[in-house]
């Protein structure tokens, strides 16, 4: 019996395939490598093709004979899925439309799915629960309140699902080989990294008139070794009968950019130069979660603080300055 994980050549999804290994488990990778990365794989099976290629994924679901999945495979660019939804609608809503119904058909049901906290949009107050409201604030974040929702419809054919709203993902695996591409994103971890190694000249704090502790804004950083081992005991909820669940995956702890910044420069002994700019459009000001139902349902917590979050991203872009080679 083998695990499918897509999307397991990106950044969440390669730790939780290698973790996955690491703890004996049989897995195989679906990618397509447009914006994951071989090397990320290492010597684990993979299969290159798409999540909506009905062909590719029944071959790969007999030959491996797969008995549940952790789907990953998606677009993320939050600002790319304003000026172009229709790619965004497209992989992420229709191909796992497309992806479901070949496991269905193939005898797999249960499946563990790669949501995100940004379904809450700016929630009224934080720590944020499952009950609060869904207000996505962009295509990307109504792809992944969408198929929350499809998955759930599908109960009704027996198949269960899990999925996990992440908050923010950050860190690096243990062994400094394997982490966040860094050269796109604009994600905080990633940019201070690119300010410690000098190809970005200074931070810039979107902000520091917020109504939070010092000004800055407030995010829960969740160490991605954390975030992999969630997805182990989503997997083994669902194996030992679990029903369908939707659930946060963040330490319930808040951290704000300055914050974070001292941190870093504790960490690393180095100082990372920054400058107070202008608010991000649609930011909100404090988002952390409240864990407690994943904590009692399938008896997850973080076990790594921020520290481990900022000491593991920097060995990985110490090891790799210039990331994965295409
Ligand atoms: N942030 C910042 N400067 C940057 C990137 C991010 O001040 O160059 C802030 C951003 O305003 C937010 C926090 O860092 O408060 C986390 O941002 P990120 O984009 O990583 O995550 P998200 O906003 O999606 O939670």
């Amino acid at each position: 019996m083998t695990i499918l994980v897509t999307g397991g050549a990106g950044y969440i999804g390669s730790h939780t395939a290698h973790l996955l290994a690491e703890l004996g488990r049989d897995v195989v990778v679906l990618d397509t490598l447009e914006r994951g990365y071989r090397d990320a794989v290492g010597d684990l099976d993979l299969v290159i093709g798409d999540i909506a290629d009905d062909r590719v994924v029944a071959k790969t679901c007999r030959k491996y004979d797969v008995d549940s999945v952790i789907h990953f495979a998606a677009y993320k660019a939050v600002g790319e899925s304003v000026s172009q939804p229709l790619k965004y609608y497209k992989n992420n809503v229709s191909g796992t439309i497309a992806l479901v119904e070949t496991l269905i058909a193939n005898g797999v049901n249960r499946i563990v799915f790669s949501s995100s906290a940004a379904v809450y949009g700016t929630p009224d107050s934080s720590p944020v629960n499952e009950d609060a409201p869904l207000r996505p604030q962009s295509p990307y974040a109504q792809s992944k309140a969408d198929v929350e929702h499809f998955l759930r419809s599908c109960d009704a054919t027996g198949l269960r699902s899990v999925c996990l709203r992440y908050f923010n993902a950050a860190g690096a695996h243990d062994s400094g080989d394997l982490g966040e591409d860094f050269s796109l994103t604009t994600n905080l971890v990633p940019v201070v990294m690119r300010v410690l190694f000098g190809s970005q000249a200074r931070l810039d704090i979107f902000g520091d008139d917020y109504p939070t502790p010092d000004g800055t804004c407030v995010r829960d950083y969740v160490h991605v070794a954390d975030l992999a081992d969630a997805h182990v005991k989503a997997l083994d909820y669902l194996a030992t009968g679990g029903t369908s669940l939707v659930c946060n995956v963040g330490t319930g702890q808040g951290t704000s950019v300055r914050q974070l910044v001292e941190v870093t420069e504790s960490v690393t002994s180095r100082s990372v130069p920054h400058a107070i700019g202008p608010r991000r459009a649609g930011d909100p000001a404090s988002v952390y979660a409240d864990p407690t139902l994943i904590r009692a349902v399938l008896g997850w917590r973080a076990t790594r603080d921020l520290r481990e979050i900022i000491t593991s991203a920097y060995r990985w872009h110490q090891r790799h300055p210039d990331g994965f080679k295409r």
